[in-house]
């Protein structure tokens, strides 16, 4: 018998979620949660480096069991209307938070880095970073979107998604280099701390509600999605997905502070560090004593993640931009589950995002349930 019936490695939103669906779905399965750091712990981290204040995403994309559980939560508990943003209500990321916290429960919570997975007897053997080993039947990696991406030139600068960033005192001239949402709130948060910001970007602000067509929320897209052949998905993606765009509220904040000289602006490609500053591609040099990256996650795994390996070691197909070819059950192999942007051929251009995290909890709650009731018939 093996150790658990689910392990679910990450306990980030996506593997929360995930694992609240599946021991609603089978509440007599046998799930840990394995992941070093505290539930949450890196999303927290993240949103506060850049100083995200609301979510992007609507009060319909949140953590809870019912579609509608986020506004209740919200006027149960007392949050005013300064908790839902502008026409889709989009949750402070405080409101956000303490719900998924109600909603989330206390699954059980190994505190240890799975280092690498290896078939065993039919079942899946996770190695941990003690050198012990658990076994399951099923593993869900939800190993969340990986490194921070660097571009060439800037292999060495720092990251706002660094898991060790800190804004730190103002007095350096700081370039911050990213002209998505993370780089305009990070270049807000660091002008109202009083630093001296230099915001780059590769083109002007663009303003766009959602980072991606909100269509694929529901089945009027990923209904056709699915029945398109998988060669032709990568293609769909990219289409729908808007990077380096910027919401209504950002993009008024950011461009208001342009224009009141709060925030220095400068467009253009920058190639590598100077000793003075950044160079960009037309031969100016943007002077600068600190650079920030705000460039996003390399859509690659690294080669030494527990993604990394695993695709490695068991020769999993993915294409172009790095997506896993999955079954229609989030299934690398036999009880080898992947959720967020990896499983986007099947989950989406939201598969990175919440709405992903209830697209991958919904499908692998429906594996749960099959599982119990064969288990039921074969006992
Ligand atoms: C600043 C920011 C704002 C965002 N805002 C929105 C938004 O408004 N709406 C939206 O829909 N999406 C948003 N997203 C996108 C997405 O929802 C988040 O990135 C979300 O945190 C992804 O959750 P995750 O669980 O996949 O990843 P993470 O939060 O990164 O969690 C992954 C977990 O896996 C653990 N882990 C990694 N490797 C191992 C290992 N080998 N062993 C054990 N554990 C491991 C990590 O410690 C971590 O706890 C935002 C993203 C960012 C960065």
């Amino acid at each position: 018998m093996t150790d658990y019936d689910w392990l679910i490695i990450g306990g980030g939103p996506h593997g929360r979620f995930i694992a609240a669906s599946i021991a609603r779905a089978a509440p007599a399965a046998r799930l840990a949660i394995v992941d070093p750091l505290a539930a949450m712990a890196v999303w927290r981290a993240r949103a506060t480096a850049c100083g995200m204040r609301y979510l992007r995403s609507s009060n319909a994309h949140h953590l809870g069991a019912r579609a509608d559980s986020l506004r209740r939560f919200a006027a149960e508990h007392g949050y005013d209307d300064a908790h839902m943003l502008g026409y889709y209500r989009r949750p402070s990321l405080g409101l956000f938070d303490a719900h998924a916290a109600a909603e989330l429960g206390a699954p059980t919570h190994i505190r240890r880095s799975a280092h690498g997975l290896a078939r065993d007897d039919g079942a899946w053997r996770v190695q941990l970073d003690t050198g012990d080993s658990l076994t399951a039947e099923r593993v869900v990696l939800a190993t969340g979107p990986g490194r921070p991406s660097r571009p060439a030139g800037f292999e060495t600068t720092e990251h706002v998604f660094d898991p060790d960033f800190a804004l730190g005192e103002p007095g350096r001239a700081t370039v911050i280099v990213g002209g998505g949402i993370t780089g305009a709130q990070l270049a807000l948060r660091a002008a109202e701390a009083g630093h001296r910001v230099c915001w780059l970007t590769r083109h002007k602000p663009v303003r766009a509600d959602f980072d991606s067509d909100p269509c694929y929320a529901g089945p009027r897209c990923l209904v056709p999605f699915a029945d398109t052949p998988l060669a032709e998905r990568t293609a769909l993606l990219a289409e729908a997905r808007f990077p380096g765009t910027l919401p209504p509220d950002i993009y008024s904040a950011i461009t208001a502070a342009l224009a009141a000289g709060e925030i220095a602006w400068r467009q253009g490609h920058p190639t590598r560090l100077t000793e003075t500053g950044v160079a960009l591609a037309d031969g100016r040099i943007i002077d600068a004593e600190r650079v920030i990256l705000a460039t996003g996650f390399a859509h690659r795994p690294a080669p030494d993640s527990v993604l990394g390996r695993t695709i490695a070691d068991l020769r999993l197909v993915t294409d172009t931009a790095g997506h896993l070819h999955l079954d229609s059950e989030l299934a690398a192999a036999p009880g080898l589950h992947v959720a967020g942007r990896p499983a986007s051929l099947q989950l989406g251009p939201m598969a990175g995002n919440i709405k992903g995290a209830r697209l991958a909890g919904q499908t692998l709650a429906d594996v749960a349930r099959r599982d119990t009731l064969l288990r039921q018939a074969n006992a």
